[in-house]
């Protein structure tokens, strides 16, 4: 018997980043600048702390929503970083890593048949989610040009104003471009005016490099309209505890709520003692890992453009998108890097509207190995010149 997938599954296809593992696996001594998570470790107080509840047996399901202590600690974690206020009873939800958020979201707030449109280039879990919830993605691509800030202009050109919805995430994955106020006071205007739920996917706030991350939601009348994502992937290391959060009005929550305690229950307890504790005493690691996170960024961008690539200056989460030199596609450009160099980045297409002749180039990883591929991309660029 073969079984017989639903449409939703079959029109989406594998991640276009699956390939490029596969040809590293095939070569030695590959650096990956591919992956989009820390090289650090989950700071040590964080994971004394899961390993100090594992020995007190604390097993079990915590509430639906996540432990109580940890959603306070989160409200006074988001109002103090990000002047966001949410109460802990009613406006938060402890999530198996801001994925699981985001797919809540969508499977909660969207029908058969309604338009969600994504700012691209991005993440590339949105369009399936999207597709999964039986939604249609439409894609708002962004522009160089406009330092890959989402823009009004771009937003009507695509058709967003007849959207149901609205994803963008800044600091972004793939960019590493950000948003300040005045950058987010349009589009809040144009999804106050076309009365658009904002998700924002807002993990990479911590990792603001110039200035502070704002969030959309804090603009006037977007509170009720937006939920906010977030998580401890990121700035606190912990991709593997799998743990994030969202922050929104509390029936938006509360209907998040409903489908995560029917196929979730509950968010991994250890992970969530880990998380209590990053947000009671990591502060200091997680600064450090800023810091190291922002010398490389400026180190890469300096040599990409030493090396005579354009590359526009990201300013957060920790990846940039320079230009392919001519005479490349993303693809081609990624994949013959990958086998004449054993150098791994992403071509900027994986990550839709936008990101033609571009690459993802993360720089979570060590200055040393980011030094020797920053040699070896030259070498190549000079070889192919
Ligand atoms: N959102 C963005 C923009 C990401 O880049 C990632 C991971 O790369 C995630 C969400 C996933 O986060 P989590 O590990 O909390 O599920």
């Amino acid at each position: 018997m073969t079984f017989e997938l639903a449409d939703r599954v079959q029109t989406v296809p594998p991640s276009g980043i699956r390939r490029f593992f596969e040809i590293a696996e095939e070569r030695d001594e590959v650096i990956s600048l591919g992956v989009g998570e820390p090289d650090f470790s989950t700071p040590w107080a964080a994971r004394d702390a899961a390993i100090a509840s594992l020995e007190q047996g604390k097993t079990s399901y915590t509430a639906n929503r996540g432990m109580r202590e940890l959603r306070d600690a989160i409200a006074d974690y988001v109002a103090d970083r990000f002047d966001l206020g949410y109460d802990p009873d009613e406006e938060i939800i402890v999530t198996a890593g801001a994925s699981e958020a985001v797919d809540l979201a969508f499977r909660a707030f969207v029908d058969p048949g309604d338009t969600v449109a994504i700012a691209q280039p991005s993440y590339i879990s949105y369009e399936p989610g999207v597709i999964f919830a039986g939604g249609e993605p439409l894609s708002v691509p962004t522009r160089e040009e406009d330092e890959f800030r989402l823009t009004v202009d771009a937003l009507e050109t695509a058709g967003a104003a007849d959207a149901e919805m609205l994803v963008l995430c800044y600091p972004n994955n793939p960019t590493g471009a950000i948003m300040r106020e005045e950058h987010l006071e349009p589009i809040a205007e144009f999804a106050r005016e076309h009365d658009l739920i904002v998700l924002a996917d807002e993990i990479y706030a911590e990792l603001t490099y110039e200035g502070e991350h704002t969030s959309i939601a804090t603009l006037p009348g977007m509170r009720e309209r937006t939920i906010v994502f977030n998580g401890f992937s990121k700035a606190h290391a912990m991709t593997g505890l799998r743990l994030g959060y969202a922050l929104g009005p509390a029936d938006a929550i509360g209907a998040m709520n409903k489908i995560h305690q029917y196929t979730m229950l509950s968010a991994p307890t250890t992970a969530q003692y880990a998380a209590l504790e990053a947000l009671d005493s990591c502060d200091d690691e997680v600064r450090e890992m800023i810091d190291q996170y922002d010398r490389r960024r400026r180190f890469v961008l300096s040599r990409f453009r030493e090396i005579g690539m354009d590359v526009f200056e990201a300013r957060g989460a920790f990846y940039c998108f320079p230009e392919v030199p001519e005479g490349f596609t993303a693809e081609e450009f990624a994949e013959d890097v990958l086998r004449e160099q054993g150098v791994a980045v992403v071509p900027g297409t994986v990550f839709g509207a936008g990101g033609d002749g571009h690459l993802r180039v993360s720089y979570a990883t060590g200055l040393p190995e980011l030094r020797e591929a920053m040699t070896r991309i030259e070498a190549f660029v000079e070889e192919h010149a």
